[in-house]
């Protein structure tokens, strides 16, 4: 029986990765319209200063409206639209969409956008990110580009280039999802980040008795402080979370708390009279982004 059941687990297995495939390529043929069919739509989540409740930034989340499958998060399709050479469209257009936007908030309010590894590798991304600027008449420094360890793993020299073309054109750098990847930490010796993005995965069990996220999380922050960056922990739900992260002197936080991503209109509503303030409100409500 233990025999007939194996091979009968490893038929259903081998089925549901054929499906998968499928649905895969299904999904890539219909990115190729997306953009030209208007299913593409940003969604802006504010990150706020910890002690202010001031809102400074706002992170950019591109969500994909399928005729028939209905939102797909980006976690399923930037990693096909990155294999099939769809991630350049897609990264231009998002660049444009969030600094035309990000020129009607209030004051200083910075608009951050997320750069896949592979545009990260393209030499024309200073050229994109100029003419977005120019284009839309976004100061650079108003525009925050996040990306992740990943790119360290690119050519060194590459990389290097890269970063001094960023650095020239005056836009602000994050470095992305911290912790979680497999780079060395020797890249914080010349990258230039203004800030660094503790990932939810720290945050998410830090208030649990007996985790060792808290101790990590402190170590992040004095790292970051001693090079002068930011700090902002992503993925913060609950009163319970955002107190310990004041604790630790995290500088920014960005969750559920706050605000889940919302559409620009409803940013907008927030956005009053020059002082844009938010007040927390947990535990964990509108999870449905
Ligand atoms: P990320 O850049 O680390 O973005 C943060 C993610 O955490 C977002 O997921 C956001 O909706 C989610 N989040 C925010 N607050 C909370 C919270 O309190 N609790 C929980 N559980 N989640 C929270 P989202 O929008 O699904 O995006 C997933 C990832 O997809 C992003 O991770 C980013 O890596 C990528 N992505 C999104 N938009 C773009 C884009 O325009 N270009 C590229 N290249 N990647 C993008
Ligand atoms: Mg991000
Ligand atoms: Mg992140
Ligand atoms: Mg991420």
């Amino acid at each position: 029986a233990a025999k007939g059941n194996g091979r009968g687990r490893f038929s259903f297995y081998s089925s549901d990765l054929h499906q998968a495939a499928e649905i895969r390529r299904a999904l890539e043929d219909d990115l190729r319209d997306a953009l030209a069919r208007g299913e593409m739509e940003l969604r802006y989540q504010p990150v706020v200063n910890a002690k202010s409740n001031m809102v400074t930034g706002v992170e950019a989340l591109v969500r994909w409206t399928h005729p028939d499958r209905g939102v797909i998060s980006p976690g399923v399709f930037i990693p096909i639209a990155e294999e099939a050479n769809l991630i350049w469209p897609l990264g231009e257009w998002v660049l444009r969409k969030a600094c035309e936007d990000a020129v009607n908030w209030p004051g200083e309010t910075r608009v951050a956008v997320n750069v896949s590894p592979i545009q990260f590798a393209n030499e024309d991304l200073p050229k994109i990110v100029a003419s977005a600027l120019a284009t839309t008449g976004l100061a650079p420094d108003r525009l925050e580009l996040e990306i992740t360890e990943s790119v360290f793993l690119g050519d060194s020299a590459d990389t290097a280039k890269m970063f001094k073309a960023l650095n020239a054109l005056g836009v602000r750098l994050a470095l992305d999802d911290f912790g979680t990847g497999y780079s060395s930490l020797s890249y914080l010796q010349t990258a230039p980040f203004d800030k660094i993005k503790i990932d939810q995965s720290f945050v998410r069990d830090a208030t649990v008795p007996g985790s060792r996220n808290g101790a990590i999380i402190a170590a992040i922050v004095a790292l970051a402080e001693a090079l002068e960056m930011e700090t902002t922990a992503e993925g913060i739900e609950s009163l319970d979370q955002l107190e310990l992260i004041r604790k630790l002197n995290v500088s920014h936080v960005q969750g559920y708390v706050y605000s889940k991503p919302v559409r620009h209109t409803e940013l907008l509503e927030h956005a009053e009279a020059g002082s844009w303030i938010i007040k927390p409100a947990g535990p964990a409500r509108q999870r449905n982004d």
